[in-house]
């Protein structure tokens, strides 16, 4: 007789590590399944090359092959690998209304950042996130709040999940060698607890391929290893449960469920549609003569600040320095009307690359009207259309960037080809979003798929929109909001930690 699991929980980053850490210090009995492996924090490289990149990241392109989507790939999934910026959502972005909607909001409506909130307590807890100091921020991250300071607004040091030995390499991005006592991540502070209640266990280095829904009401989760890097090929092993949670992230959780379409038949509509960029741009701020020279990305993290300065008026925030300097100069950088290349070109990067230039992320509300389909191996191709809405906002960013340069004699840097900045892959979110309307989101308010009992998504697919500001979170939030209904549901009681 094959075992069955109470809950077989697909994926260990935000989505799928905390139910694990719940459901099993709540009773269940749990199996965690991740495609990757748990890293020795000796392992960890500071590198950012792509073949080190390629171990540790997923990575999906666009139809246009004019974006990269990243995802994380192994044990913890992006707490092991993401930036640590851990922000609260605005409330207003909660009530972002969508043309597509007919104005309605795209958020459930009972869900808002009041509801919200407990859970971000929590998870500021668990992870032991919290605002470094003035003293801790980069000088690279000195300069760009001096910059927005300059030009009347404010900016503040971002929320991290540190502890007190990081040694401010900075290459948070390529996993911490110092995980558990400098990053804080979901393996470091959840896996070994979770474990102890003896309710915990997990298959590591296996893909969930399809989901099955049995005549008798469980599941069965078909496995296939994942060297074999497609989903072609026939399972190697079977999984029975009779709850199962998909949390296998940006680009794992909705070709899941895609490949599941044969078994599931009555998904939505809406799976693999309403998907949202989060409004990502990447660009580059040279600060003005007179401020002091800053040194690479040294810091607590890369970035260390953000400003909310745009906010009230234009729903967008931003922050600086997601990668060193250097390996954003190797990519695209141009001053306006100039090539990124050529003698000039040169001079220019040589005399500033270092020590006045600053890599920034802008991010803002933009449509959810990207998608996500399958590639001929079953794993996510993204489809982003660059529409009217996101064009509005990549232009609103580029006037109100150039403004604020001028106004304080710094300089906005381009990043792109056909648009005028890059746009960001790190940060995708929705394709089988919750909503209150089965046609237009893929789950309920509580994370469970419509038309499927006991079937839930609860990672950053299911979020309905873009969120305008670092989303990692809210991801988590909501993944513990999906937990605590589980155990309700189930007559348990949900105990906050
Ligand atoms: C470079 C980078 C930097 C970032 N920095 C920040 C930041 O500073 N702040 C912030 O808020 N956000 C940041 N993000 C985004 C953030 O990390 C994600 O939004 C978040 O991790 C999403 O959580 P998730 O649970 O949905 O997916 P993940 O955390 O990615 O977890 C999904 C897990 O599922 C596994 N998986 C996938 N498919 C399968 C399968 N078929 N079977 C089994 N397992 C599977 C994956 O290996 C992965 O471990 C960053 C992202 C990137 C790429």
């Amino acid at each position: 007789m094959e075992k069955i699991y109470d809950v077989a929980i697909i994926g260990s980053g935000y989505g799928g590590m905390l139910p694990a850490f719940k459901l099993a210090h709540a009773g269940f009995n749990v199996l965690l399944i991740e495609r990757g492996r748990i890293w020795n924090k000796e392992e960890y490289q500071h590198s950012l090359t792509l073949e080190y990149l390629n171990q540790i990241y997923d990575i999906a392109t666009s139809k246009t092959l004019g974006e990269l989507y990243r995802g994380s790939k192994i044990f913890g999934g992006g707490s092991t690998t993401n930036d640590k910026i851990h922000q609260r959502t605005p409330s207003e972005s909660f009530d972002y209304e969508e043309e597509e909607l007919h104005g309605r909001r795209a958020w459930p409506k009972l869900i808002n950042r009041q509801v919200m909130d407990p859970f971000y307590e929590e998870l500021e807890r668990l992870l032991s996130i919290r605002q470094i100091s003035w003293n801790e921020v980069s000088m690279i991250g000195g300069n760009f709040a001096r910059m927005f300071n300059d030009a009347g607004m404010s900016a503040e040091p971002c929320n991290f999940n540190i502890g007190p030995n990081c040694i401010h390499c900075g290459y948070c991005e390529a996993g911490c060698g110092r995980e558990g006592t400098a990053k804080i991540t979901l393996t470091s502070a959840l896996l070994r607890p979770a474990l102890r209640t003896g309710n915990l266990e997990i298959i590591t280095e296996m893909s969930a391929k399809t989901i099955k829904p049995l005549k008798g009401g469980e599941y069965r989760v078909e496995l296939v290893s994942s060297d074999k890097e497609n989903f072609n090929s026939s399972a190697d092993k079977l999984i029975f449960a009779n709850k199962v949670i998909v949390g296998a992230g940006p680009i794992g959780s909705v070709p899941l469920l895609l490949r599941s379409k044969r078994y599931l038949k009555n998904l939505s509509p809406a799976l693999g549609k309403y998907v949202s960029n989060n409004g990502d741009i990447n660009f580059v701020l040279k600060t003005p003569d007179h401020y002091p020279d800053h040194y690479g990305f040294k810091s607590a993290t890369s970035c260390g600040v953000i400003t909310y300065g745009y906010w009230d008026k234009y729903k967008k925030t931003i922050h600086p320095g997601m990668i060193p300097i250097q390996v954003a100069a190797g990519v695209n950088i141009k001053r306006k009307g100039e090539l990124p290349w050529g003698l000039g070109h040169k001079h220019f990067l040589k005399d500033n690359v270092t020590h006045r230039l600053i890599p920034a992320n802008g991010m803002g509300l933009v449509p959810a009207d990207m998608s996500i389909g399958l590639d001929f191996n079953g794993k996510a191709s993204v489809s982003n259309p660059v529409s009217k809405g996101q064009r509005q906002h990549i232009f609103e960013m580029e006037k109100i960037l150039t403004e604020t340069m001028n106004e304080v004699g710094g300089e906005l840097l381009y990043t792109g080809d056909r648009f005028p900045f890059d746009l960001g892959g790190n940060h995708i979110l929705g394709g089988a979003r919750m909503s209150d309307d089965p046609e237009y989101g893929v789950t309920d308010p509580t994370g469970e798929v419509y038309g499927y009992k006991n079937l839930y998504v609860s990672d950053c697919s299911s979020i309905p929109a873009g969120l305008a500001i670092n989303p990692a979170h809210t991801v988590g939030a909501n993944a513990l909001r999906v937990a605590k209904n589980i155990i309700e549901s189930e007559g348990g009681r949900y105990e906050k930690n």
